[in-house]
């Protein structure tokens, strides 16, 4: 990746914010022979945003080379992600990112564990329609981040102080977000936290949802990951050979299992077995509910009660990309499998809900 900082305005302004532009739909352009639709430089970007010149926020902009279709997002790119913001981080007010859609909440989750002590803003946005396009919803995500990356209270401490997703109107913890509509302008939605802020004239903040990071902490940027774990989702017929093959992987070290309902999975004796056989080889194993909104509660039912016997952790209201992204960093930082287990259960930087007595 070449490091290309430019800045759009010539007139100095107060509040200063970082564009990264990684790529998607965003900075797209039919490519005329194929028809599909494919990454442009960030010039292609500006040139359809006359606005740029207008903001009262002061720009600098730093640009993946080549932008990538944000299926091309790797836990390496994370740790990029988190170089050029660490190295730049007393420089700017706020930083935004723009990136796809298709996988802009797992960079969300992974941000935000690796993004430690964070006190500035971090807006991922993107669009559902190309900027060059007439009907793109790309113009106000993008100018509203800028807004929002830039926003700070009287006393000069920002709004906004983590890692987001603002798009169509709706600011979410980047670790509570996921991507629900391939189509629609409302791309996103979180489930299971409020949202941190709702665009419509004026952009209103929900303060009491917010993080309020220590402000004496200095950032800890993680570069450290883990990718060695896998999402597996239960399934009514799901087989015993294929599952153990699974689980067998000689890397593998921990398993996302997308249960049924609030955390149940099928009495099967072998499933039972091989996740016992699983958890105690070290293999860490969270409980996620397929279901989109609730919380996963093993001790609800007597199929979620048995997972607990087998080994199996809560992944409480998590959302799948959050509970990966997790594992990754932790397993990135602990061999001990102990440790892993213990801070699943533990609230980082308010991505799960947990009871007053959890
Ligand atoms: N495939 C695109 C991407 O994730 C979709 C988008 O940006 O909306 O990069």
């Amino acid at each position: 990746m070449k490091d290309t900082i430019s800045s759009l305005q010539m007139t100095p302004r107060t509040e200063r914010v970082l564009l990264i532009y990684t790529g998607g739909t965003i900075g797209m352009g039919r490519n005329p022979v194929t028809g599909v639709l494919e990454p442009l430089d960030f010039n292609h970007l500006v040139s359809c945003l006359p606005e740029f010149a207008t903001l009262e926020t002061g720009i600098d902009t730093y640009q993946f080379t080549p932008p990538i279709d944000s299926s091309d997002m790797s836990p390496r790119l994370w740790s990029q992600l988190v170089r050029i913001i660490a190295d730049r981080y007393d420089q700017y007010d706020g930083f935004v990112i723009l990136h796809g859609t298709d996988t802009m909440a797992f960079t969300a989750s992974a941000l935000s564990f690796m993004l430690e002590n964070l006190t500035k803003p971090v807006i991922l946005t993107g669009s559902q329609l190309p900027i060059g396009q007439l009907r793109t919803d790309g113009k106000e995500n993008l100018i509203t981040s800028i807004e929002i990356a830039s926003a700070h209270h009287a006393d000069g401490t920002p709004i906004v102080p983590e890692v987001c997703i603002y798009f169509s109107g709706q600011l979410l913890r980047g670790n509570r977000a996921t991507k629900m509509n391939a189509d629609g302008f409302k791309a996103f939605e979180s489930f299971n936290y409020p949202h941190l802020g709702d665009a419509g004239v004026n952009i209103i903040y929900h303060e009491e949802y917010i993080l309020r990071p220590d402000y004496t902490k200095p950032l800890i940027p993680h570069f450290a990951i883990d990718p060695n774990a896998i999402v597996f989702t239960l399934f009514p017929g799901v087989q015993e050979s294929i599952v153990r093959h699974v689980i067998e992987s000689p890397e593998l070290r921990s398993i996302v299992m997308r249960t049924y309902g609030s955390g149940n999975a099928p009495h099967t004796p072998w499933l039972m077995r091989l996740l016992k056989e699983a958890t105690s080889r070290g293999i860490t194993i969270i409980n996620i509910s397929q279901c989109a909104a609730g919380s996963v509660e093993m001790g609800r039912y007597d199929t979620g009660f048995q997972l607990k016997n087998m080994g199996v952790v809560s992944g409480h209201d998590s959302t799948v990309e959050s509970a990966l992204t997790k594992l990754m960093f932790l397993q990135g930082h602990y061999s001990d499998t102990n440790i892993v287990r213990t801070k699943m259960n533990k609230s980082l930087c308010g991505e799960i809900t947990l009871s007053e007595e959890e």
